[in-house]
């Protein structure tokens, strides 16, 4: 599916660099265009893919190029402000080629955070095109300022979006690392759950055309009833990726097709039990989609439908959709699953508390803190004010 992809903030920003470095990687076609704002004139400057003439500065009469720090509300109002300048650069997008718009943006921080919803507000009453959003949660170890901030950025993004597509930070650091220290690893994650989600559904021609290939509106459909989507991935490498199944069916041996069909539902299993782009409960998913990658020899349909039916009874969902994305010459054979719709995450019930918490800690510390210079400055009338 062709995307007009928005990166919005540093996080943003980068995470669209990565999926137009990735995309080249696999051959693929999934972005139309792709477009970085931010308040910060040094994060643009920083990026490496988005033509820099797709980079688009904000909020430059009231933050001068230096951003809004971690203030969202901040980065709302620049957005309201600027919103032309935004929507200049989409102008520039062949609106009619795309499928979709996709906004990302970390929700810990002030640009992305709070800017990010008022675009997707923007956008959804201009265009009839869908508008996704791919939020980033904050690592709970950034602080209680960044945690605020994304469960009041999650609370308005979720409801300006036609689907939320959520990243958490925090399920994807390795134990010990900072996850400040570990975002190359965990960019390319993103760009390549996402990108080969969208990627299926944009087979070309002269690529395997087959009935089972997914097409794009089954990934529009999947996300259209709204709410927040989750991404599981689980792939192996196989040791002949151009015919060596295929031959072996030719002969007939039926414990390979046999192999083939128990290897495509078990990475279908793997990919929903595994670890998700949001961890949560799959009983809870409204609607759901399976996408077998690889060589074209290694898509076992049997395998799919399976997969397809097991995800069915995991979830209760009688939307379960499934289909295939051939990859010609690639090594792996893997399983791409697309949970839509799940309600129960505890990380966003966790992330709540402790915003709320936050909130009322600092709104005490702000309280003392006037009390105390009060008394610091009370003189009992001794000492007059110049005026
Ligand atoms: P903004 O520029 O004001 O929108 O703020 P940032 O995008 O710098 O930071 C917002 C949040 O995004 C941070 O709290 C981090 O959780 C996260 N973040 C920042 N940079 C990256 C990145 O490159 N990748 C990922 N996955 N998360 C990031």
């Amino acid at each position: 599916m062709k995307l007009a992809l928005i990166g919005f903030g540093q996080a943003g920003g980068k995470v669209v660099d990565e999926f137009l470095a990735y995309e080249r990687t696999i051959d693929g076609s999934f972005v139309e265009s792709a477009i970085a704002v931010n308040s910060a004139t040094a994060d643009l400057q920083g990026l490496e893919q988005i033509p820099t003439e797709n980079r688009v500065l904000i909020g430059q009469t009231r933050v001068k190029g230096h951003g809004v720090g971690a203030d969202n509300e901040l980065g709302a109002t620049v957005t309201e402000e600027d919103i032309d300048e935004i929507q200049g650069a989409v102008d520039c997008v062949p609106v009619h080629e795309i499928d979709a718009f996709l906004v990302v943006a970390g929700m810990g921080g002030g640009t992305g955070s709070g800017g990010a919803p008022v675009l997707a507000k923007h956008l959804k009453r201009i265009y009839s095109e869908p508008v996704y959003g791919l939020g980033i949660l904050p690592a709970t170890d950034e602080g209680g300022i960044y945690t605020l901030n994304a469960a009041r950025s999650f609370q308005t993004f979720v409801h300006e979006v036609d689907n939320l597509l959520v990243f958490d930070n925090d399920a994807w650091r390795q134990t010990g690392e900072s996850v400040r220290g570990g975002y190359g690893q965990i960019n390319r994650e993103i760009a390549e759950r996402f990108g080969l989600l969208f990627a299926a559904g944009e087979v070309t021609e002269g690529d395997h055309v087959a009935e089972s290939v997914v097409d794009s509106s089954e990934i529009i459909n999947t996300l259209s009833g709204g709410g927040i989507s989750t991404v599981g991935y689980a792939r192996e490498t196989v040791e002949n990726p151009t015919d060596g199944l295929l031959s072996k069916f030719r002969d007939g041996h039926s414990t390979d097709e046999l192999s083939a069909t128990n290897r495509m539902t078990s990475l279908i299993r793997k990919a929903a039990l595994g670890r998700l782009t949001l961890p949560c409960d799959i009983s809870s998913a409204e609607r759901g989609l399976a996408v077998a990658t690889g060589p074209p020899a290694y898509l076992n349909r049997k395998g799919v439908e399976r997969g397809r039916k097991w995800l069915e009874e995991e979830t209760g969902s009688m939307e379960i959709r499934g289909g295939d994305y051939p990859l010609v010459g690639e090594r792996e054979v893997g399983s791409i699953v697309l949970l839509s719709g799940v309600t129960s995450v505890p990380r966003i019930e966790t992330l709540q508390q402790v915003a709320i918490d936050a909130k009322h800690r600092t709104a005490d510390v702000q309280a003392q803190s006037h009390e105390q210079f009060s008394s610091l400055m009370d003189t009992g009338g001794e000492i007059d004010a110049l005026f």
